[in-house]
């Protein structure tokens, strides 16, 4: 007979529009790097909701503070209001991260996804420079929303839109062409040269790491010309740190290595620490031009997730011993993909920096079914790329090394397990 978990799911299946036929059981309860499912059987989960559960699932300090907050009756829902949450959230994130990175930043909350940040930043940008145009590039993945979605790199992505911003052009991310093509310079070029068609742009919009489109990273020279020819022709650049920020790359700003300021940056997925939905743009002091309910949202800035959000900010990253231990895991991860990378074959190669690496397999179907071979053996592991070729590892930056160890044993199984 099947197990209550998978019956469940067959259940749950036919009633509701659940994407998720990846892993099919119904889990139950969840700490830090493993998720248990209710027949009691454990996974390690290498997708950290694809990097919104970066400290991992239920950290006790955050729960602790959540539950007080909740138990003294803290403002739940407070609209437009400053509540204490919200006060402590801003004083400690400017106090934590921005004022140590000589960073200068306004916070604007928006609405609870990372695509309406993306929205906020994209509009933001047309406001304050007059202008339509926005520089995206290849592979780039940015939310679902229309806006979001026409700055996406993903053709397939893109279609269910239809119509699309027309004002976006696309150009070759770093690395797109090999080595040795520099696209950055390409786009001066580009936008120097008016037979090119590129109108002269209100914003650069990119990820350091590009997580959905296959793991690509941008160099400190690409982002730093990024940041010139941004500064250049009066245009914008916009970081997306979605995914790669939050300390996935090792450092708290995927930016933070190149030396870059950014004009403005979006912020989601981890921000919150506890998996609760909070997002935020980080906007340059000059670009706060917005005019009163000009952008507003009735979910803007969720008391829970300031809650949350603060004690992870103290947890993790008032001193440098939390990071100290993500170059740790990073190393190991680094070490035991390349190992697992050689002995699958010389096709098979190392994708991404920092906790946001994988292999990519050359094919969307081995893949998938290493990801599948995983989940037999207690492993919860996604795919990323234009076809899904590559096995990505987005495991909480605070595994325990003996899980992550035990994780990446399973990983390499399953490789050999396909393979063989
Ligand atoms: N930007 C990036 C870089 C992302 O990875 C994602 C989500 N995968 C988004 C934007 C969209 O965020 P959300 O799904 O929360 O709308």
């Amino acid at each position: 007979p099947a197990k209550p978990g998978v019956a469940t799911f067959s259940r749950l299946e036919s009633k509701v529009r659940s994407y998720c036929r990846s892993f099919p059981t119904v889990f139950k309860t969840a700490r830090n790097a493993v998720l248990t499912d209710q027949d009691g059987r454990d996974y390690i989960d290498f997708l950290a909701g694809c990097a919104s559960l970066n400290y991992g699932h239920n950290d006790p300090d955050m729960k602790a503070a959540l539950v007080e907050y909740i138990a003294s009756d803290g403002v739940t829902h407070g609209l437009d209001m400053f509540t204490e949450a919200k006060e402590t959230f801003l004083r400690t994130f400017d106090e934590v991260i921005l004022k140590p990175r000589g960073l200068d930043y306004r916070m604007m909350f928006q609405g609870p996804t990372g695509a309406n940040a993306v929205e906020a930043a994209l509009k933001l940008a047309r406001k304050k420079t007059g202008r339509d145009n926005v520089i995206a590039f290849t592979n780039g993945y940015h939310g679902v929303t229309v806006g979001a979605l026409s700055a996406t790199g993903n053709g397939g992505q893109r279609a269910a839109a239809r119509s699309q911003l027309s004002s976006v052009s696309r150009m070759p991310y770093d690395g797109f062409h090999g080595d040795g093509v520099d696209s950055a310079q390409m786009l001066d070029d580009m936008l120097r040269d008016t037979s090119s068609g590129i109108d002269a742009p209100a914003a650069i919009l990119l990820e350091c790491i590009q997580g959905e489109g296959g793991l690509n990273v941008a160099s400190k020279p690409f982002l730093q010309k990024l940041e010139e020819i941004a500064r250049k022709h009066d245009a914008l650049l916009i970081i997306d740190d979605i995914q790669a920020g939050c300390g996935r790359s090792g450092d708290f700003f995927a930016f933070e290595f190149a030396g870059i300021k950014p004009d403005i940056v979006t912020m989601a997925k981890s921000l919150s620490g506890y998996g609760l939905p909070f997002s935020m743009i980080l906007m340059k002091p000059e670009h706060d031009v917005f005019g009163p309910a000009e952008h507003n949202g009735t979910f803007r800035g969720n008391n829970h997730a300031f809650v949350t959000a603060t004690a992870a900010l103290e947890k993790f990253w008032r001193t440098d011993v939390f990071q100290k231990s993500v170059e740790e895991r990073v190393a190991y991860l680094t070490e035991r993909l390349s190992g697992i990378a050689a002995k699958a074959g010389e096709d098979f190669r190392l994708k991404g920096r920092g906790m946001m690496q994988g292999i990519d397999t050359g094919s969307g179907e081995l893949a998938s079914a290493i990801c599948e071979a995983g989940f037999e053996r207690g492993l919860i592991i996604e795919t990323s790329g234009s076809s899904n070729e590559i096995v990505k590892v987005l495991a909480p930056l605070t595994i325990e090394m003996e899980t992550f160890e035990k994780g990446l044993d399973i990983l390499a199984e399953s490789f050999e397990a396909v393979l063989r």
